[in-house]
C-alpha cells in the first residue's frame, strides 16, 4: 500500500479542503473517489459504515466506532484485508493527509462487485474505503444556539425485524421522506416512529426527552448511537439518571427538554417539537450539563486518541 507523505500536509487544511479519501489501496483527494456502479452497496445499499469524529486533531471514541464497525461486518457476512489496526492505521492517514484538525471521517465497507453479476451475495467481493472530509454537524451554528425544530412524522422507521438497526446502514428512504414531511410542517428535521407508534430516531441522530431532572431515549428500533451511549455514560457522570425506554409521541409532547445524539455534532439542543415550544423553548439545564462535559471529554486521553503523523 503505498503510504502517504503525511507530516508536511497535516495541520493545513487548505491542501485539501474537500478531504481525503482511501480506496482500493490508494489514498485519494476526495473529488477523485469514486466507485463501481455495480457495486451492490450502491444497487442494493448492501453496505455498513461508521463515522467517527476528529475534534482538535483527535479521534474520539474511536475504540467503540471500530467495535460497532467489525461486528456489523461479521453480521453481515462481509470480510475486509485490513484488521484493527491496519483500520486505523488508514484513518489516520486520511485525517492527516487531508490536514482538518476538525474531521467527519467515515469507513464503509461495501458488498462490492461480482464477477459475472451473480446475484449471491457470496461471490461478491467486498470493497472497504474510508474518507476524511471536514467537520459536519446535523445542527448548524444558529440551531445549536436556538435550539432545532423537529416534527414527529407518522411514518415508521424500518424495524428491527426487517433490519438490524445495531448493523449501521444505508437504509435511509423513511428518513428522507421523513424530512420532506417535516419540511411541509414548517420543522427543521423529523422523528419517525417505531411499529409500537412510540418514538424512535431521526436521519443519523438518536433522541433523549428530560422530565423532571430524569432522561430517556427509546430503548429499541434504533442504531445503538455511539453519542447515544455517550450521553448514559455522561449521565451516570453526572449523577443523572439516564434510561432507555418507550417513550410515546404525547411523552415527548410534555417532556421539559429534548436533545438529539449523533457524532454529527454531539449532543444538540431541540426547543420547537410539532411547531410548539419544548418546556419553556429555551435550552434546558440538563442538555448545557451534558453538552459541556461532551466536549471537555474531547481533551480526555481516556476517550481521545491523536491523530498521528506516520
Ligand atoms: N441513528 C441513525 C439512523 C444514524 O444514522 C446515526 C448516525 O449516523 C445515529 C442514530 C447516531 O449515531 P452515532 O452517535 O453513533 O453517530
Amino acid at each position: 500500500m503505498p503510504l502517504p507523505q503525511v507530516t508536511q500536509t497535516y495541520r493545513d487544511p487548505h491542501r485539501y479542503p474537500m478531504g481525503i479519501a482511501f480506496l482500493d489501496d490508494q489514498y485519494v483527494p476526495m473529488d477523485q473517489a469514486k466507485v463501481s456502479v455495480l457495486d451492490y452497496g450502491f444497487l442494493h445499499s448492501d453496505a455498513t459504515y461508521d463515522v467517527v469524529h476528529v475534534w482538535q486533531g483527535a479521534f474520539f471514541r474511536l475504540d467503540l466506532h471500530l467495535d460497532r464497525f467489525f461486528a456489523g461486518l461479521e453480521k453481515l457476512h462481509m470480510s475486509i484485508a485490513y484488521d484493527r489496526t491496519a483500520v486505523t492505521e488508514i484513518l489516520q492517514n486520511c485525517v492527516a493527509l487531508s490536514g482538518h484538525q476538525d474531521a467527519y471521517v467515515e469507513l464503509i465497507c461495501t458488498r462490492g462487485n461480482s464477477p459475472d453479476f451473480s446475484r449471491d451475495p457470496r461471490n461478491a467481493v467486498n470493497r472497504f474505503m474510508a474518507f476524511a472530509i471536514p467537520f459536519g454537524s446535523v445542527a448548524n451554528k444558529t440551531q445549536m444556539e436556538r435550539g432545532l425544530h423537529l416534527a414527529i412524522s407518522d411514518r415508521v422507521r424500518i424495524p428491527s425485524s426487517s433490519v438490524d438497526p445495531s448493523i449501521k446502514n444505508y437504509h435511509w428512504l423513511d428518513l428522507v421522506q421523513g424530512l420532506y414531511d417535516a419540511y411541509e410542517k414548517g420543522a427543521e428535521t423529523t422523528l419517525l416512529i417505531n411499529n409500537q407508534g412510540n418514538i424512535a430516531e431521526g436521519p443519523g441522530f438518536n433522541v433523549f426527552a428530560v422530565k423532571d431532572g430524569f432522561v430517556t431515549t427509546p430503548d429499541s428500533g434504533v442504531l445503538l448511537g455511539i453519542t447515544r451511549q455517550t450521553v448514559f455514560d455522561l449521565c451516570a457522570e453526572l449523577g443523572i439518571t439516564c434510561e432507555a425506554t418507550q417513550i410515546s409521541r404525547d411523552e415527548l409532547i410534555a417532556a421539559d427538554e429534548i436533545f438529539i445524539s449523533s457524532t454529527a455534532g454531539g449532543v444538540m439542543p431541540v426547543t420547537r417539537l410539532n411547531n410548539a415550544a419544548v418546556g419553556d423553548g429555551q435550552l434546558g439545564l440538563v442538555y448545557r450539563q451534558v453538552h459541556q462535559l461532551y466536549w471537555d471529554k474531547h481533551k480526555d486521553p481516556a476517550w481521545a486518541l491523536p491523530v498521528k503523523c506516520s
